[in-house]
């Protein structure tokens, strides 16, 4: 172990916790009781429930309603630290984990590494498509997304030209996962709903909504009869279902794709696009399985063992979006049941009277899933159960008034946020310049950054 690393505190047993999403969090706070020191690391200060992300991006909740400050939320443990900055080393070996904020920097010193840094958006190496197709990963897509919509219907007001007009208001999503559903159903309601009357020169609802996907039908993991009561849901609110559709080109103006079945190509000129198709776990993947000498997958996660260590390494864990064991999927369940999992064995490698099994598999309880399609109407899969339209809605927002409420203990914010809900009109449809003109700013930071980088491995 290196010597000079920081440890919080002398001899306890100190636990380094990457990442204070869904899987690391739930570590943390298992912890609570552990005779334990725990170091969370996160680049982003908040915890972001990914789940409601689309919900910033067409108005229904503010930013903060789904990102509560993670300081905070760890405030009342006294056996956890947080530290805001990006992991940009980790040494299994040497047993260290690197932090960096802004120039700032410091290593730490660990007894167990649990890792739970999630994953990022994937173009299946076309990454150039982000430029024009930004991804829903974090706050920042999100809002800058809000503001590519609203600014759409703004732009449409001024224009004269009709062919103009109708690129401007054409939304290409693909992907037709959950997210690109939810967020489908959710722009279509702004059109319909939201914004009608509220324009003079056009009617919102003649916005052309398409949502594109590969696949032969919508929401895959739901099964094809909820699948297809899904499609049909989308299709009354107005959206052009393409599936069998294959992108194969996006760039400022329009998309492309090729259906799978006819080979043929059809290129839709459309002035907003949004990618919501494919995941790549964190880099931090790649640099954990060269090290313990195991082959990150395609996506980039880290087979992990059956108690979800990786390799010989029986002190690290990653869990979440970043493992890859018996082809569980990569949603909230699973990172959080994992995160449990590796605090119960490390608090049990602690106790020295513990006689539970320190080396026990993780064994997943699937929950079941749910999406929303639009105003009343979900769909819900629990083991053999499905449901659809307004039973499936009070299901789905139960589950989401629980987490509001559960979280932030604010039931004003829920009772608000129904109100949008339900309502034509919702509250957080501002947009500002900060929004507008934020990608340039970050991307030319980053650019910036790997351009540093290079110098300095060039010296
Ligand atoms: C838009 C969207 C909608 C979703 N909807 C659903 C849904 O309806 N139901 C469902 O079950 N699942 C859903 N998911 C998936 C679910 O959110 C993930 O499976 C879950 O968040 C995974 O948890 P995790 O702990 O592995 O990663 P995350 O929750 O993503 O947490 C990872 C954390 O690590 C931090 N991090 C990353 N790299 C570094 C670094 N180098 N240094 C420091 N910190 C780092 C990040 O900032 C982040 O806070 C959705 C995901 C998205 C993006």
């Amino acid at each position: 172990m290196a010597e000079n690393a920081f440890r919080p505190n002398g001899s306890r047993h100190h636990v380094v916790v990457i990442g204070a999403g869904f899987g690391g969090l739930n570590a943390v706070k298992a912890l609570k009781n552990a005779d334990v020191d725990i170091t969370v690391i996160d680049k982003k200060n908040h915890h972001l429930f990914q789940p409601m992300l689309y919900q910033v991006a067409t108005g229904l909740v503010s930013a903060g309603e789904i990102a509560p400050s993670t300081r905070q939320i760890l405030r009342g443990q006294d056996n956890a630290n947080f530290v805001n900055g990006e992991v940009t080393d980790i040494q299994l070996e040497e047993q260290t984990v690197t932090v960096e904020l802004d120039g700032a920097t410091r290593t730490y010193g660990f007894d167990s590494l649990i890792v739970a840094a999630g994953a990022g958006q994937s173009y299946f190496g076309n990454d150039h498509f982000a430029e024009f197709a930004p991804g829903m990963k974090t706050l920042d897509d999100a809002l800058e997304l809000r503001s590519s919509i609203v600014t759409a219907f703004e732009k449409a007001e001024l224009c004269d030209d009709p062919a103009e007009r109708e690129r401007l208001l054409t939304f290409v999503i693909v992907g037709a996962g959950p997210t690109g559903v939810e967020l489908t159903g959710q722009i279509a309601e702004l059109a319909n709903r939201s914004f009608e009357g509220a324009y003079s020169t056009f009617a919102p609802g003649s916005a052309k909504i398409y949502l594109l996907d590969g696949a032969p039908q919508v929401l895959p993991p739901f099964g094809k009869r909820l699948g297809r009561k899904a499609q049909r849901t989308l299709e009354k609110l107005g959206v052009d279902v393409r599936l069998n559709a294959m992108v194969t080109n996006v760039d400022a103006d329009s998309v492309t794709y090729k259906d799978m079945k006819s080979e043929q190509e059809t290129t839709i000129e459309a002035g907003v696009k949004i990618w919501s198709a494919g995941v790549a776990a964190s880099p931090l993947g790649k640099l954990i399985a060269e090290q313990a000498g195991v082959e990150a997958d395609r996506a980039g996660r880290v087979p992990v063992n059956a108690d979800l260590t990786v390799g010989e390494y029986s002190n690290v864990y990653v869990v979440g979006d970043m493992m890859s064991l018996d082809r569980l999927p990569g949603v909230a369940q699973v990172a959080m049941q994992g995160g449990a999992h590796a605090a119960k064995l490390i608090a049990a490698k602690v106790d020295e009277e513990s006689t539970a099994d320190k080396a026990e598999a993780f064994d997943y309880f699937d929950k079941g899933s749910m999406a929303i399609i639009s105003r009343f109407n979900a769909v819900v899969k629990m083991g053999k159960s499905e449901f659809a339209g307004f039973p499936a809605w009070l299901a789905w927002l139960g589950l989401h008034i629980v987490y509001l409420v559960g979280f932030r203990n604010r039931a004003l914010v829920a009772i608000n946020w129904i109100g949008n809900l339900i309502s034509r009109d919702r509250g957080n449809l501002e947009i500002t310049q900060q929004q507008r003109v934020a990608r340039n700013v970050l991307d030319a930071q980053d650019s910036k950054k790997d351009n540093e980088k290079g110098k300095a491995k060039d010296k």
